[in-house]
C-alpha cells in the first residue's frame, strides 16, 4: 500500500487548481504522466534571469532587462501595420516600448503617461534607438523587486505556454511535503545534498545556468534518489530470486566430449572460461542468471550449446530461444548436427509450424523423448510443455521484456537461466536492468579473423562503390548492401530497397537479391539460403539481417546511409562480415550535412571494432534511452538520472542498496521506513512486497 504521505503527489494533475482535463492531457504529453509527481519531475531546461536592472544609459541591448521607467507620451500608429510606441525615459536616458496590434485603451491603463512603472523583457536598439517590443511583465514601481527575479525556462510541447506549464509546476510544488530523509547522512553531507524536498525546490528555482547543470547538487540528489530507488529494487528482487531454491545440473561430460570433438575448431580461451563459470552456476544450489556478452562473431552459439549439453547429461531438457525467424532456423541448422551427432534429439518450433508437424513436436517434449528444442516466441504459446525443463537459453535478449523471460522459465522447475546478447551493453546500462547479474564476455574473437577494413565515403560517389564492388565481385566476393530505415514507415523503407536493387540489377543482373521486412518467412529464408549458398552475390537488405545472421564467406559490406543508423547498429551490421579467413570490407556511406554526433559515430567505427569500446561511445554520445531503443529492450528509463552523466552515482547506488539489504534487509529501521517510502515514489511498489509485512 502506497504511504498516505505520497497520496497528494499521486493525485491527478487535474486536482490542481487551473488544471482542466485539456491541460492534463497535455501536461501528461509533456511529462510522461498524470500525476502531480509528473509535474514536479519535470524540470527547467532553461532560465531567465531578470535580475538585471541598469539605469537606461548602461543598458547593453539584446540582454533581458527590468527597467524602471517614467511613462512618456503615447503614439499611436498611424496605419494598423506599424507599431504603437511609447516613450520612457529615466535620470540618464530613453526607451521606446513598442506594442504591434495593440489597444490604445488598454495601453493607456496599463501604461499611463506621467507615471512609473517597471517593465521588463528584451531590450534592443533599432533606429540607434533602445526599445523592448511587447515587455514580458509591466508592474507599478512598488514591485520592481518581486520582478528582478530569475525564471525558470520548462521544455514545452504543442498547445502549452511557458506560462501555464510554470504555473502549473508551481501548483504541483505547493502539494509536496517534508519526506523522512532515506539518504545515509554522511554521503549527504560529503555530496553536500540538500533534503529531498528542498532538492525538488531547488532544481526548479535555478539561480545560475550551473544550477542547471545536472552536476548541480540539487539535481544530482534526485538523480541519486531514483537511482537507489532502481538499484533497492532490483537487489530486492535478486535477493529473493536467490533465496528461492535452484537445483544442482551436473554433467558428467559425456555429450559435451562428443560434440568438442566434432568441432573443426578448437574453444578460444574465453568459451572455455565461460563454459566453466555456466557449468559453476548450473552445479550450485542456486538459479543461473547469467548474461553471456560476445561481440558478433565472438562464438555465442557453441557455448550456448555445450551448456544445454550439460542440462542434458544431467537427465533434463534444455531450451534456445531467438527473437527471429530467420535466427531460430539458423542457431537449428548450426546446433542440430552437432546434437545429433552426439546422439540429443533435437527439434525447431516457430510459428510457422502448425497442424500435426506441431503436434508432434509438442509431444516429444511433453514425453522429454526430445531433450533439446530451439524455438521462437512460440515456445512461450501456454499449449507447449515440457517433460522437465531445467535450462533455457535466450538469445538477443533485449527484444524480449522481462514478463517473457519469466514465461518461459515458468515451464520448468528452477530453471537456469543464460541470457546471450551481441549487444554489448555497457556495464552501467547492465546494471540498471540486472544490477549485478552474473556476466560472462567472450572477449577474444576466433583464431584466424582479420580485422575488417572501414571506410567512410559520401554517397554522391555511389559509382565508385558500384565499381569497387564490381571488382569485389569479380574475385569471388559476396556483398551485402543495407538500405536504412529513411522514415519510421515500413513502405518508405521497402521503396528505397526496391530502388537500390533496380538499380543494381543494371550492372549485375541476376545475381542481385533483396531481402526485406515484409517478405514472408518461407520466401526471405530462401533468398536467405541462396546468398548463403553463393547463388546470389549482392544481397540487398533491409535492417533484417542486423541480428546474427551468418555467411562467412561475405567479405563486403555497404551500408547506406550510415549517417542515420545508431552506432551500435551499425557496429552490428559490420560484424556480418569479417567472419571468415577472408579480408573483409566495410563502406559506410554517408550523405551530408553531418550533424556532430553523426560525424562522431562514423569516426569511432574507422577507429576500432572493438564492440565494448562503440557501446560506451554510444551511450556517451547519445544517452542511456536512446541507446537500445529503451521501450523494446526492457531496460528502465529514468527520469531524473542521466546514465550518460550520472554513472558514478549508479555505482554509488549498486553498493549503498547492497549494504542497506545486508543490514536491515526486510527495510524495517528508521531508514528501512523511509527507504520504502522511496521505492513507492519512484513506483517500485512489486518490490515492495517481497518485504514481510510490505
Ligand atoms: P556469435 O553468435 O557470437 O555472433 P557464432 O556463434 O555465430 O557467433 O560464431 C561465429 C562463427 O565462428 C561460426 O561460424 C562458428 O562456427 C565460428 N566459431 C565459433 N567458435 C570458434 C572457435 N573457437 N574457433 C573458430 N571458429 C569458431
Ligand atoms: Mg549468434
Amino acid at each position: 500500500m502506497r504511504p498516505e504521505i505520497l497520496f497528494p503527489l499521486f493525485a491527478p494533475a487535474t486536482s490542481l487548481s487551473g488544471v482542466g482535463p485539456r491541460f492534463a492531457k497535455l501536461f501528461e504529453t509533456l511529462t510522461g504522466g498524470p500525476a502531480v509527481l509528473d509535474l514536479c519531475w519535470h524540470l527547467p531546461s532553461g532560465l531567465i534571469d531578470r535580475r538585471y536592472a541598469p539605469p537606461l544609459a548602461e543598458v547593453l541591448p539584446g540582454r533581458i532587462a527590468t527597467l524602471t521607467v517614467e511613462i512618456g507620451e503615447h503614439r499611436a500608429a498611424p496605419t494598423r501595420r506599424q507599431p504603437y510606441r511609447i516613450h520612457c525615459h529615466d535620470a540618464t536616458g530613453t526607451l521606446e516600448l513598442v506594442f504591434f496590434h495593440a489597444h490604445r485603451d488598454y495601453l493607456m491603463k496599463m501604461l499611463p503617461p506621467g507615471q512609473t512603472r517597471v517593465v521588463s523583457g528584451k531590450v534592443e536598439v533599432f533606429n540607434d534607438r533602445l526599445q523592448m517590443t511587447h515587455p514580458d511583465h509591466i508592474a507599478g514601481p512598488a514591485e520592481a523587486a518581486s520582478l528582478q527575479t530569475v525564471e525558470p525556462v520548462y521544455p514545452l510541447t504543442a498547445g502549452l505556454t511557458l506560462k501555464t506549464v510554470g504555473k502549473a509546476v508551481q501548483a504541483a510544488l505547493q502539494r509536496v511535503s517534508d519526506l523522512p530523509e532515506w539518504q545515509d547522512a554522511a554521503l549527504k553531507a560529503r555530496e553536500g545534498w540538500p533534503d529531498w524536498h528542498a532538492a525538488l525546490a531547488q532544481a526548479h528555482a535555478p539561480r545560475e545556468e550551473s544550477d542547471l547543470s545536472p552536476l548541480a547538487p540539487a539535481r544530482r540528489r534526485l538523480a541519486y534518489d531514483e537511482l537507489l530507488a532502481n538499484q533497492l529494487a532490483i537487489a530486492l528482487v535478486r535477493d529473493r530470486q536467490l533465496k528461492q531454491r535452484g537445483r544442482p545440473l551436473k554433467g558428467d561430460g559425456r555429450l559435451c566430449d562428443k560434440v568438442t570433438a566434432a568441432l573443426p575448431f578448437q574453444l578460444t580461451g574465453s568459451q572455455r572460461l565461460a563454459l566453466a563459470e555456466i557449468a559453476g552456476d548450473m552445479a550450485a544450489e542456486h538459479r543461473m542468471l547469467r548474461l553471456l556478452q560476445g561481440d558478433v562473431g565472438s562464438g555465442k552459439t557453441v557455448v550456448a550449446l555445450l551448456a544445454m549439453l550439460t542440462a542434458v547429461e544431467a537427465g533434463s531438457q534444455a531450451a534456445l530461444m531467438a527473437p527471429t525467424e530467420i535466427l531460430a532456423r539458423q542457431h537449428f541448422n548450426t546446433i542440430a548436427p552437432l546434437a545429433r551427432a552426439a546422439g540429443v534429439a533435437i527439434a525447431l518450433l516457430t510459428g510457422r509450424d502448425k497442424g500435426k508437424a506441431r503436434q508432434a513436436i509438442l509431444a516429444g517434449l511433453a514425453s522429454g523423448e526430445t531433450s533439446l528444442i530451439v524455438g521462437t516466441h512460440a515456445l512461450f504459446q501456454d499449449d507447449v510443455a515440457f517433460h522437465d525443463l531445467a535450462m533455457a537459453v535466450i538469445d538477443e535478449q533485449h527484444r524480449f521484456g522481462v514478463h517473457q523471460r519469466l514465461t518461459l522459465t515458468a515451464k520448468g522447475k528452477a530453471v537456469d537461466v543464460l541470457v546471450m546478447t551481441a549487444t554489448p551493453i555497457p556495464r552501467t546500462l547492465m546494471l540498471t536492468a540486472y544490477g549485478d547479474m552474473d556476466v560472462s564476455r567472450l572477449t577474444e574473437r576466433p583464431p584466424g579473423r582479420q580485422p575488417i577494413e572501414t571506410a567512410t565515403l559520401p554517397l554522391d560517389r555511389l559509382e565508385e562503390v558500384v565499381a569497387g564492388v564490381e571488382r569485389a565481385l569479380r574475385q569471388g566476393a559476396q556483398v551485402y548492401w543495407i538500405c536504412p530505415l529513411v522514415e519510421e514507415s515500413e513502405n518508405v523503407d521497402l521503396a528505397a530497397a526496391e530502388n537500390r536493387f533496380r538499380a543494381l540489377q543494371q550492372p549485375f543482373g541476376e545475381r542481385v537479391g533483396l531481402v526485406h521486412g515484409r517478405m514472408k518467412g518461407p520466401e526471405k529464408d530462401t533468398v536467405m539460403a541462396r546468398f548463403a549458398a553463393g547463388e546470389i552475390a549482392v544481397l540487398v537488405a533491409t535492417t533484417v539481417v542486423e541480428v546474427g545472421v551468418d555467411v562467412p564467406q561475405a567479405t563486403v559490406m555497404v551500408i547506406e546511409h550510415a549517417e542515420r543508423f545508431g552506432l551500435a547498429q551499425l557496429h552490428q551490421l559490420r560484424g556480418r562480415v569479417g567472419r571468415g579467413s577472408g579480408k573483409s570490407t566495410c563502406l559506410l556511406l554517408w550523405q551530408g550535412p553531418l550533424g556532430e554526433t553523426a560525424r562522431a559515430r562514423l569516426k569511432i567505427l574507422r577507429e576500432t571494432d572493438d564492440g565494448f569500446r562503440i557501446a560506451e561511445e554510444d551511450l556517451k554520445l547519445r544517452g542511456a534511452g536512446e541507446l537500445l531503443g529503451t521501450r523494446q529492450s526492457g531496460l528502465p528509463e529514468f527520469r531524473l538520472a542521466d546514465l550518460a552523466v550520472h554513472d558514478d552515482l549508479l555505482a554509488i547506488a549498486r553498493d549503498d542498496a547492497r549494504l542497506i539489504l545486508d543490514r536491515d534487509p526486510e527495510l524495517a529501521a528508521e531508514r528501512g521506513k523511509a527507504l520504502r517510502v522511496l521505492l513507492y515514489l519512484f513506483e517500485r511498489d512489486a518490490a515492495v512486497k517481497y518485504l514481510r509485512s510490505g
